[in-house]
């Protein structure tokens, strides 16, 4: 069997690639690749940005030229270039059932994940959709990244020990069992997309700084998903609609006073959404030890029938509903410890008697809510801060007040909204606290239940870096100390 080619190359026409092919790459993926599509709406954007002519450069810095592959595949995933090959159901290398592939990486965003994604999104396609069981695949000679990346996405070494250069994988091998992932990240580069105003400090920028931040871990990150039907655990069927309704075709337009919307900005949202709910999902499955959704916009001032306060949808309540529904959780709780009170997340949860909502926020900052007297139905704990609270004194009362309800609850899991606007850096308000704040915080849940975390605020970008940095190394420490020591084991 010949395996048809995922893309006609009459079709493409590629030589090199330039800003005009991305709308035809895209065109040609709907058809052909559906799974695949939404990586090539990067392409899309990438062109807008100018950023594929130069792609293009380092592509051809290889020994081969686009114009000279076979069948070409263009895979667009950011900015950096892995070149591989993949055969199908045959060992010997030279045949017309090869198909040539090309994942691009962007080279800020290597180690992250986003290439074993990218790769196992076609391995499943080539099983799933085109029928193969085996494939083998080649690397350039010395190229360390592809070779990790190979084995990252379950293909195994092939062939003699001097030639670590060929993998191979069957269709059992890239089905279950799955493995396990550690702490999951999940985030994508469409959260860039949500614009707004030169002077707004909810800006794309703040995506960037947490994935700087959190360069070096031990993490594995993911795409998070579009979900636009579980905005319906919070919101009415017609609220995405409704909102993406005021979004203007080019520009910046204005919600209310601090809610700026653009063409891309509910799309953003519904990453959000997708992040908390997949990364529900993969705690809950025994997958994720925890998992931490970096996308923007923001979420807890979300209300049920609008944006408020930089937030469209209320990402964190969602979480929460969607453990209590779709997998009738008992017990789940929201830690709020944004510097701001999650006056959305809130007013959504207040009448689940399922959810325990907490809340520790500087008093008297934006909404004005959030003071002890709002208790929901017996399931809300505010927890109002002074000015200028040092990290010591919060502490304290994270101790004495949080921590005890919290344990008392008991919690299956715990939903984060991990707000980092309460840094001493950060001019949004006048708390002093610090990384090891935030990882102390991060710890103390952690040892009560899986947590899966959702940013909120944090504008300082250093402090947003460091202190998101922070969050997920106690992930990554609280997963270390539950993993299994083989040698203890008896
Ligand atoms: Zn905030």
């Amino acid at each position: 069997m010949l395996l048809p080619p995922l893309i006609a190359t009459e079709r493409l026409q590629l030589r090199r690639p330039r800003a005009d092919d991305a709308p035809r790459i895209a065109e040609a993926v709907e058809e052909t690749l559906p799974d695949l599509a939404e990586w090539f709406k990067w392409g899309e954007l990438l062109a807008r940005y100018g950023d594929l002519e130069d792609m293009g450069a380092r592509a051809v810095s290889g020994q081969r030229r686009f114009d000279e592959l076979s069948n070409p595949v263009l895979f667009i995933w950011h900015d950096h270039a892995f070149v591989g090959e993949v055969l199908v159901d045959n060992p010997s290398w030279a045949s017309d059932r090869a198909l040539e592939l090309q994942i691009w990486v962007r080279r800020g965003a290597r180690g992250r994940g986003y290439a074993t994604e990218a790769l196992e999104g076609v391995v499943r396609h080539l099983f799933e959709v085109q029928g193969c069981r085996t494939l083998e695949a080649r690397i350039e000679s010395r190229n360390a990244s592809s070779r990790k990346l190979f084995l990252r996405a379950g293909f195994q070494p092939y062939g003699n020990l001097s030639d670590l250069n060929r993998f191979v994988i069957t269709a059992d091998d890239a089905n279950p069992p799955e493995r396990p992932l550690g702490v999951v990240v999940l985030t994508h580069p469409e959260c860039l997309e949500h614009l707004v105003d030169d002077e707004h400090s909810e800006r794309p920028e703040r995506i960037q700084a947490v994935m700087e931040g959190l360069k070096g871990l031990d993490i594995t990150v993911l795409g998070a998903p579009r979900d636009r039907a579980s905005t319906e655990l919070a919101h009415p069927a017609t609220h995405p609609e409704d909102v993406d309704g005021a979004a203007p075709e080019e520009g910046v337009a204005r919600l209310d006073a601090d809610t700026d919307i653009s063409a891309y900005s509910v799309y953003a949202a519904l990453r959000g959404v997708g992040g908390v709910v997949a990364g529900v999902d993969l705690v809950l499955a025994g997958r994720a030890s925890s998992a931490f959704v970096v996308t923007r916009p923001p979420g807890h001032h979300a209300q049920r029938e609008q944006p408020m306060g930089f937030c469209f949808f209320a990402t964190a309540a969602i979480g929460a509903l969607h453990a209590v529904r779709t997998h009738r959780l008992q017990r789940v709780a929201v830690v709020d410890f944004d510097v701001h009170h999650g006056n959305g997340t809130q007013a959504i949860l207040e009448s689940e008697p399922n959810t325990l909502f907490v809340s520790t926020h500087e008093v008297f900052l934006y909404p004005q809510t959030g003071a002890p007297s709002e208790v929901g139905c017996g399931n809300v704990l505010n927890v109002p801060m002074e000015p200028h609270t040092s990290g010591a004194a919060y502490r304290e009362r994270f101790a004495d007040v949080v921590l005890p309800r919290l344990r008392a609850f008991d919690p299956q899991l715990v939903v984060v909204s991990a707000g980092f606007d309460g840094h001493v850096r950060d001019d949004h308000s006048t708390m002093m606290l610090d990384a090891e704040d935030y990882r102390w915080i991060t710890s103390r849940i952690l040892e009560i239940a899986p947590v899966v975390s959702v940013l909120e605020g944090g504008y300082d970008l250093v402090a947003l870096a460091l202190s998101a940095r922070a969050h997920v190394e106690a992930m990554v420490a609280h997963a270390a100390e539950g993993a299994v020591d083989p040698a203890s084991a008896v």
